[in-house]
């Protein structure tokens, strides 16, 4: 029990040094993370480094913990203070307490941030804070990282599967629907999230199953020039012409580290053709059109397949030598304000609107197809929290436009979830989840903002499962319910928007 020795030894060099710690030792909290019922993968310690999806080790000494801070202002200011400890620059002003952490997610009605950090500066933070009051989230980060990738996932380069061309992992269609040994339509598609090339070539075999209905459209290139795919799902009908259906756009995949995003979009995919296979002439195909966005981030993603689990902004490069990525969520031009965080921190928004490659290719495609995609409903899919947030996220001071019925709408959307898996989805505007009052900077130029105030009647941002006991991490045996419980809820929004005759 490694998890256990390191607790034991973090416990002492506490008590060494004089701190009144918190004890994070509670065998309970080692349930999440120990195999459970026969799906069991090794200690990653023990399996050889070329066996390992990604170096998991990155992580060895990483654990999340969510931190209350309730009325500790100091401590708040310091936990949003978009880290600029982690800049280098800063390192002589801080030299004996600076503390590296990254802000995995913040809960600003209740009061807590979960954190990602190592042992020793979590010891530095309870140093400046000795009463810090946290509870242990994930013990042992790496091995909650490396079991997020499926167990017969090779490292690309190293397998049979996938063959080494020119730095660039090719393989056929056809050899990754072998390799899974399902056909299309199998639900076995969703037993593990997918890395990109096998994401692609579903949506190839889709297409060319469902020539009629669904349309892959390449609408862009991202920084390091893969295809911006969107899936157009649309069932001709003879009676109402294609520029008169109300279009409903579902994105996932922004931010990259968020796979249950992505799996949730594939998953409503999946349910719309298995609908329209029992009642083709169903109103939802007669009078809506669809645009899905699995992946909103293509080289994020694959970044996360390749490199670093947990990264979260684009990949592009940025006015600083080594730092990359911009935060695509936080490129729109609409109150586009330019973050506080550094190029290499994780909010970065870059230094000015719609410098995220995946932004501009969005707002573009948006300006040619505006007569042909009258946008009523817009969603956009991100984890954790399990919450519906309605605009605005850049403050609380401008009121939506008819704010009574797109809050009742949000409710109908969370009763539909509970309704299908019995989870409790909180409604709440994007303003007060951000705290855009008190920090602006995080709620500015968000593409939830963007479509709402130009685009879409009805727009929202979904935070899918978990509330936090895997985070970033949920473990893919969710991947199909919480797929059941969004498809549950998008159909709602399909119904409530046929129904809305303005
Ligand atoms: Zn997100």
């Amino acid at each position: 029990m490694l998890s256990k020795n390191w607790l034991l030894s973090i416990s002492l060099a506490t008590l060494a040094m004089g701190f009144q710690m918190q004890m994070p030792f509670d065998t309970s909290r080692f349930q999440d993370w120990l195999p459970s019922n026969g799906n069991s993968y090794r200690h990653y310690s023990t399996v050889p480094l070329d066996q390992l999806p990604i170096d998991v080790h990155q992580y060895k000494n990483d654990m999340v913990i969510r931190i209350n801070y309730a009325e500790n202002k100091e401590l708040k200011k310091l936990l949003f203070s978009s880290q600029p400890e982690n800049k280098p620059e800063d390192s002589n002003n801080h030299k004996d307490t600076k503390i590296h952490y990254s802000r995995w997610a913040h809960n600003n009605v209740k009061s807590t941030v979960d954190l990602q950090i190592d042992e020793d500066n979590l010891v530095g933070l309870i140093g400046r804070f000795p009463s810090l009051d946290y509870t242990v989230i994930i013990q042992d980060l790496a091995q909650k990282v490396y079991e997020t990738y499926p167990q017969d996932f090779e490292r690309p380069g190293k397998s049979k599967i996938y063959a080494q061309k020119d730095d660039y992992v090719y393989k056929s269609t056809a050899e990754v629907l072998d390799s899974m040994k399902v056909d299309v339509m199998s639900e076995l598609f969703f037993r593990e999230y997918r890395p990109l090339e096998t994401i692609d070539a579903w949506l190839d075999i889709i297409q060319q199953t469902y020539p009629d209905i669904i349309t892959l459209e390449e609408i862009g290139h991202s920084f390091e020039n893969r295809a911006y795919k969107v899936v157009h799902f649309s069932v001709p009908d003879g009676n109402v012409d294609h520029s008169q259906k109300k279009t409903i756009v579902v994105n996932g995949g922004v931010h990259s580290r968020e796979w249950i995003s992505v799996s949730s979009v594939l998953y409503t995919v999946y349910q719309l053709i298995q609908l329209y296979n029992e009642n083709p002439t169903s109103k939802i195909f007669s009078h809506l059109d669809f645009l899905f966005i699995p992946i909103s981030n293509p080289d994020g993603y694959e970044y996360t397949w390749r490199s670093d689990r947990l990264w979260r902004k684009n990949r592009q490069s940025t006015l600083y030598p080594g730092c990359f990525g911009i935060d695509i969520d936080h490129s729109y031009d609409y109150h586009w304000i330019k973050s506080s965080d550094w190029a290499c921190g994780e909010e970065y928004s870059g230094e000015q609107p719609f410098e995220a490659y995946e932004s501009q290719i969005w707002e573009d495609y948006l300006n040619a197809t505006n007569n042909d995609h009258k946008i009523w409903g817009y969603i956009d899919l991100h984890s954790y929290a399990q919450e519906i947030l309605y605009p605005y996220a850049y403050s609380c001071s401008e009121q939506p436009r008819d704010e009574e019925n797109l809050i009742e709408l949000a409710y109908g959307i969370s009763k539909a979830i509970r309704v299908q898996s019995g989870k409790t989805y909180d409604v709440l505007p994007a303003c007060i989840d951000k705290d855009a009052d008190l920090l602006p900077d995080l709620g500015s130029g968000s593409a939830l903002d963007f479509m709402y105030h130009n685009r879409a009647y009805w727009a929202y941002q979904l935070k899918l499962r978990d509330s936090g006991s895997h985070g970033f991490l949920l473990p893919s045996k969710y991947i199909e319910p919480v797929g059941e419980e969004i498809f549950a809820g998008i159909k709602y929004f399909c119904l409530f928007i046929l129904s809305d005759d303005r």
